[in-house]
């Protein structure tokens, strides 16, 4: 598995799925499942709910079609009354539970699809036509994105860099824009936003900065 404590793993995947795509790969069953089941394991709560609902309508369908037998009636209704406080007492106890959707399953299902980190494996049932698709989560790709990128994370450094070096910068002291000497050239040193005048930046602690971030990377190919 995966090692989400790696701020670089946990960054990444927060990007591509979010926090709710983290709790998905956490809680991913083994072997290969339909995404219905991925949404009734994020969602224990909502299920045991949903559950209890199918028990009163399968015990109400049950009453319709028993007949007259008394005995039979009075055990159904017995039942069914039990079923009835308990899908209540559920629903009641899922009320809070925070809820990822189907649909959203689907979404990170996918993304995760489109960058091969999951298997999918269709199936089609021979009765109904219908066809089911079964997941799988692969994550051994991951090695092979971080480093991807962190190259990239490094050249934009770089660039930054570059650009902070071989440019002046003026900025307005109301936060509003920055500018490169040009372009405040172009403003008579005026800020477009709120009118005041712009004041010249010093960029050497931030340009520190990005060379401490270069050198956490240490020996990078480009
Ligand atoms: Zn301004």
């Amino acid at each position: 598995m995966i090692d989400l404590e790696d701020p670089l793993i946990a960054g990444y995947l927060k990007r591509l799925i979010g926090e709710d795509g983290i709790t998905l790969i956490q809680n991913m069953p083994d072997g290969e499942v339909t995404d219905e089941e991925i949404c009734n394991v994020l969602n224990p709560l909502k299920t045991v709910s949903k559950e209890a609902e199918d028990k009163v309508k399968k015990l109400k369908a049950e009453m319709k079609a028993v007949g007259d037998n008394p005995t039979e009636i009075k055990r159904l209704e017995k039942e069914l009354k039990k079923a009835e406080k308990d899908a209540a007492k559920a629903k009641e106890a899922s009320a809070e539970e925070y809820e990822i959707t189907l649909n959203t399953v689907r979404k990170i299902l996918f993304i995760l699809y489109e960058n091969k980190f999951t298997i999918c494996r269709r199936e089609r049932d021979a009765n109904s036509g219908w066809l089911t698709f079964r997941w799988q989560i692969n994550m051994d790709g991951i090695d092979y994105q971080i480093e991807r990128e962190k190259k990239k994370l490094y050249r934009n450094l770089l660039k930054r860099k570059a650009y902070e070096d071989t440019n002046i910068f003026y900025a307005c002291p109301q936060h509003c824009l920055r500018l490169i000497f040009d372009e405040a050239v172009q403003t008579d040193f005026i800020c477009p936003v709120c009118g005041e005048d712009l004041v010249f930046e010093d960029n050497e602690l931030f340009k520190q900065l990005i060379d401490g971030r270069v050198e956490e990377f240490g020996e990078m190919p480009k």
